[in-house]
């Protein structure tokens, strides 16, 4: 059978990119459409342009601290003004690098590039703008979308693609949800100077991290000027003469009188016009598409990875997935499956959330006897200010092999300190291991070898 190439991906973000250069560069025939810009969510819509938010809403500490090391700021012609659209053009131009930067990774490596939209005519056929092309082999990366739930008024809600060119800031915000995008986007518009309610349906928000991590972050979030509210949620959200908006809450909560309403509840697979009803591919219950440990779907011809299988939604993640594709397919001889044990982790809230394997609860619940190692102190730089933030440090050890299971942190730069100890516990690094392990002082990182005495005492 005669096929147009070895490789047909479909979409060019992390995943597709990822497996789209390897496998040309093993030597195979690759075509990669995609239908918008290069780089998919992470460079689009998500981890780039909102770590971009994040430096940007994090100045307004840094402002408020300034004065306590000797900087008056008044001196130098009056408070610090926020101006949106700078922060927002710049952010557009460094993007629009990193979108030039994809195309040309993709056309080194050999890759052919089409900009259109892919749909699939049966198990090794796709079509793109009229063209249709034969492919040995398919693989669908077409990544997530942020989901609406659907409540009166939702049309007058952004979700958090809108908030990446928003025309203006708005002066209040209620962001609904309490996973990583509600968390984080709560905290820049907070840092931005909006008046900021989050309301999450929960008893706390980010569940499934450790229960310590996500009161120390409640609490901080709460000094900063964050209007946090548990057991909540909103009922329709209703458009008001003056162009405002008011969110109605349920069970009797009462509203909120808003310019804004973020929903972060949630993102689902992309696959709305794909033709998968064309293919043997089949969805799991929550509409992801199903694939075997090799990323092959019920249709043996067509591959997935990334966000549209639903599991872990992080960019490394899609990358590892990407490449296992491509070396599955072309380089079988190098191939080593996605090791999905100790995926380290950050939420960019302000302040910083950076965890790596089981929570206490977790390992408690996989029968594990543990040894709880915990420190809440203020950083050396607060020391000087006003600041009544404190960061949070835990470990999580397995008493009887004195393996460490979980490290977490919730202060500043928790996503770098975590990185490092994710090596460590990769390696299997025990409690005696970092008890031998030497501090750089003064950090606030040297905590995590420096704790000795486990909480009550056990
Ligand atoms: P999550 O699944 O993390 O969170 C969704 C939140 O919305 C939960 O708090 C959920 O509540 C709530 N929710 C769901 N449906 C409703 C509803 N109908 N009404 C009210 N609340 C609702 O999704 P996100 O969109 O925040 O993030 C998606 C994924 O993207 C993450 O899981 C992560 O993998 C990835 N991501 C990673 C980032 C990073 O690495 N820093 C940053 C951003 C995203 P409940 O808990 O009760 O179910």
């Amino acid at each position: 059978m005669a096929y147009d190439c070895d490789l047909f991906v479909i979409g060019a973000g992390s995943a597709g990119v990822r497996a789209a250069r390897f496998a040309a560069g093993y030597g195979a025939r690759v075509v990669i459409a995609e239908d918008r810009d290069l780089g998919g969510t992470c460079v689009n819509l998500g981890c780039v342009p909102k770590k971009m938010l994040v430096y940007g809403a994090s100045y307004a500490d840094d402002f408020a601290q300034a004065p306590s090391y000797g900087w008056n700021i008044a001196g130098q012609g009056g408070a610090p003004v926020f101006d949106w659209r700078t922060l927002r053009g710049n952010k557009d131009r460094e993007i629009a690098r990193l979108n030039t930067l994809y195309e040309s990774l993709l056309l080194n490596a050999g890759a052919r590039l089409i900009r259109g939209r892919a749909r699939l005519l049966d198990a090794h056929s796709v079509e793109v703008d009229g063209e249709r092309i034969r492919a040995a082999h398919i693989l669908i990366a077409t990544g997530g979308a942020p989901l609406r739930p659907a409540l009166p008024g939702i049309e007058h809600a952004i979700v958090s693609d809108d908030v990446f060119h928003l025309p203006a800031l708005p002066r209040r915000a209620v962001v609904v949800g309490g996973g990583y995008i509600a968390v984080e986007l709560a905290s820049v518009f907070r840092g931005l100077g909006v008046e900021t309610t989050q309301i999450y349906r929960g008893e706390l928000f980010l569940r499934g991290f450790d229960d310590g991590l996500r009161g120390h972050l409640r609490d901080q979030l709460r000094l900063k000027g964050l209007d946090l509210r548990f057991q909540t949620d909103l009922e329709r959200i209703e458009r008001r003469g003056d162009g405002s908006l008011r969110v109605h809450l349920k069970d009797g909560r009462g509203a909120i009188d808003t310019d804004c309403v973020l929903m972060a509840t949630g993102r689902g697979p992309k696959l709305d016009g794909i033709g998968l009803g064309n293919t043997a591919v089949r969805r799991d219950a929550r509409g992801y598409v199903e694939v075997d440990e090799h990323y092959r779907t019920a249709e043996p011809s067509i591959h997935a990875t990334g966000d549209v299988i639903g599991r872990a939604q992080l960019t490394p993640v899609a990358l590892a997935e990407g490449m296992a594709v491509a070396r599955w397919l072309f380089r079988r001889e190098d191939y080593v499956p996605v090791d999905y044990d100790l995926v380290p982790t950050a939420v960019f809230s302000l302040p910083n959330i950076g965890t790596v394997g089981l929570s206490e609860a977790k390992a408690r619940a996989r029968g594990h006897a543990l040894r709880i190692f915990e420190s809440r102190f203020k950083p050396l730089k607060l020391t000087l200010t006003e600041s009544r933030e404190t960061t949070f440090l835990k470990l999580v050890v397995d008493a009887d092999s004195d393996r460490v299971l979980g490290a977490h942190m919730v202060g500043p730069d928790a996503g770098e300190v975590i990185q490092g100890l994710a090596v460590a516990l990769k390696a299997g690094a025990t409690k005696k291991i970092f008890d031998q392990t030497l501090g750089i002082h003064p950090t606030t990182a040297e905590e995590f070898v420096t704790m000795r005495t486990p909480r009550d005492g056990g």
